[in-house]
């Protein structure tokens, strides 16, 4: 398949393993602020932590709260409800969560050695939604940036994925076209319909197993079937 010429990928939950990161990062911080004094254990702490993250963020793509606001209620929040109400100590792990979690280096399996092959025939760039400090580190701990010419943040361009300035940006800084351009990602909403929408081919990562109805370009489970058709 010679039409394509730029990969898009996104890298939380695509490349860069988010959950088991984040895990890693809240587990060493349960433990270095002693949450066992206020939460019956970790899994308590996150699962009063859990909806609040899941709100904020909702929130923040509506633009309804900032950036700022979501890192420290996140953690304020759940805290609060244990009666640990302390606004300082939680804009601390707010900002100590973003730090450690960019530190994190846990990838999905195969990452490296499909990005070295792919490299060699194609362009590869990165479209992320997030914060540009910890998307950057993320990328540079990770061992990641070396493969990518172009890193897009939604942070730096103002507006989020699946908004199609989002996607025309990055095809246009990139000097690409959208015939010769796939984006890659695991969010049917920020990625597949997003580049769907901007008339970009889509690759849906659906390491899940999750199901849907979309009528998608193509769908792998994971990261090496990609070198079955690239
Ligand atoms: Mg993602």
């Amino acid at each position: 398949m010679k039409k394509y010429k730029h990969l898009f990928f996104d890298l939380d939950h695509t490349l860069w393993d988010f959950e088991a990161n984040s895990e890693a990062t809240l587990r060493e911080m349960f433990e270095s602020y002693n949450l066992s004094r206020f939460f019956a254990d970790y899994e308590d702490f996150h699962a009063k932590y859990e909806p609040h993250n899941l709100h904020l963020w909702a929130q923040y793509r509506k633009n309804r709260v900032t950036k700022k606001v979501l890192n420290v209620q996140r953690f304020y929040l759940p805290f609060a409800e244990v009666g640990f109400d302390d606004f300082s100590i939680a804009q601390k792990f707010a900002k100590d969560y973003l730090d450690i979690s960019g530190t994190k280096t846990i990838l999905f399996p195969n990452t490296i050695e499909v990005l070295r092959q792919l490299q060699e025939r194609y362009q590869l760039h990165i479209i992320t939604n997030g914060f540009k400090e910890v998307q950057n580190q993320k990328l540079q701990n990770s061992g990641l940036r070396p493969f990518f010419t172009n890193i897009y943040i939604s942070e730096l361009i103002g507006v989020q994925k699946p908004h199609a300035y989002f996607f025309d940006y990055a095809i246009k800084s990139s000097h690409a076209s959208r015939k010769e351009s796939l984006v890659i990602g695991d969010s049917l909403e920020a990625d597949i319909k997003g580049a769907k929408k901007a008339g970009i081919d889509q690759v849906f990562f659906n390491s899940k197993k999750q199901s849907h109805d979309e009528d998608i370009t193509f769908v792998i489970n994971e990261l090496r079937e990609l070198l079955e058709f690239l």
